[in-house]
């Protein structure tokens, strides 16, 4: 374990944004933050770089009291959401600042800041923009610029709060893949925010699930895929059908056919069941909830089609392109079934 969060609690007059939060990381690991907005994951983030208290609690890193040390002696990387650059420096400045304010007997010689700064360029791949400034670099540049500043004080953890928050979807996807990389390079422990289910489960090794200023789950993103454990992590992490059904052992039963159900919690009887996209059939012939084809979209390598029943319920799913699906058009009477289902309890 290197960083041990132990029963934090954080209120703000009345209003607690953290409640009794409690997570761990591995040491090199890089673990994702994933909650809606105003659920506390700056608040959290702002407690363990050392900008704020919290009101009890503890952090621990490899055994150290992290709350007795100021800031700068936790010695965190951070990077924001919005381009915290310097703009009066280049982006070479920029990367050597944290560097250059270091007191005078633990800062580097002027050549090993400079011989730092060169490596940490050629690791974002912006060697040859080392003098232009930052109006001079595109929004996904300069967050490159922001992570290299970060990694210059050769930090113990690096926090990134929705670096790529304010990027457009391409750039960000682009930076998503880069950023794994950088991370498996220097190997730093890294807390990675974001509100988005897709960044956390593509980049994270684990991901702690936060709501409402307490964690929902913590797992590795098959794990919260797989075993979600309440209906609010099941919902945050996609789109997805509900549906009643009567529930009884492993099974919810349907108007003519039954299915395998996960239950979470003690259940029988009547619940409300969800099941995702993928985890549906849709044929021509029964059993299933029948209705008509009322839009079919490609998405990505797959195809989407929502379904209307008669009751007037839409369903969402989705196939392979090359599934008995893509023979559907517009208006075909369908029959959507379920191949598994899940229960909630919360
Ligand atoms: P997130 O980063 O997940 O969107 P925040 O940690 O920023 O959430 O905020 C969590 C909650 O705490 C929000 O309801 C927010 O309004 C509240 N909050 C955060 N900082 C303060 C503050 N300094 N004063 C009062 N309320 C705050
Ligand atoms: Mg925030």
């Amino acid at each position: 374990m290197s960083l041990i969060v132990n029963n934090i609690t954080k209120s703000f007059s009345d209003f607690a944004a953290l409640n009794q939060v409690s997570f761990e990381t591995h040491s090199g690991e890089f673990l994702a933050l994933l909650g809606p907005s105003g659920s506390g994951k700056t608040t959290l983030l702002r407690l363990l770089a050392g900008l704020d208290q919290p009101d009890s609690g503890t952090v621990t890193f490899e055994g150290e009291d992290y709350l007795a040390l100021n800031a700068r002696e936790r010695r965190i990387g951070m990077v924001f959401q919005s381009y915290a650059l310097f703009r009066h420096m280049t982006v070479e400045q920029n990367i050597a600042f944290g560097l250059n304010v270091r007191p005078a007997k633990e800062r580097p010689s002027k050549a090993e800041i400079k011989a730092k700064v060169q490596s940490l360029l050629k690791l974002i791949q912006l060697e040859d923009l080392g003098k232009r400034f930052p109006s001079q670099l595109s929004g996904g540049q300069r967050q490159r610029v922001a992570l290299a500043r970060a990694l210059a004080i050769s930090p113990r953890i690096l926090l990134l709060d929705e670096p790529f928050g304010a990027l457009d979807a391409l750039v960000r996807k682009d930076l998503r893949r880069w950023l794994r990389r950088i991370h498996d390079e220097t190997g730093v422990t890294t807390i990675f925010v974001t509100h988005d289910q897709e960044e956390a489960l593509d980049l994270a090794d684990r991901v702690v699930v936060l709501k409402d200023g307490q964690i929902e789950q913590i797992g590795k993103p098959l794990e919260l895929y797989r075993k979600p454990a309440s209906s609010f992590v099941f919902d945050f992490l996609g789109t997805n059908n509900q549906v009643t059904a009567t529930v009884s052992g492993a099974e919810a039963a349907f108007d003519g056919f039954t299915v395998p159900a996960i239950i979470t919690g003690d259940l029988t009887g009547e619940q409300l069941v969800r099941f995702r996209p993928f985890d549906a059939h849709v044929s021509k012939d029964g059993p299933g909830f029948k209705g008509k084809v009322l839009s079919i979209l490609p998405a990505g390598a797959n195809l989407r089609l929502e379904v209307q029943a008669e009751d007037g319920t839409v369903f969402e799913t989705q196939h392979a392109h090359d599934s008995d699906a893509s023979d559907l058009a517009l208006n075909d009477t369908v029959y959507v079934k379920p191949i598994k289902v899940y229960v909630f309890g919360t």
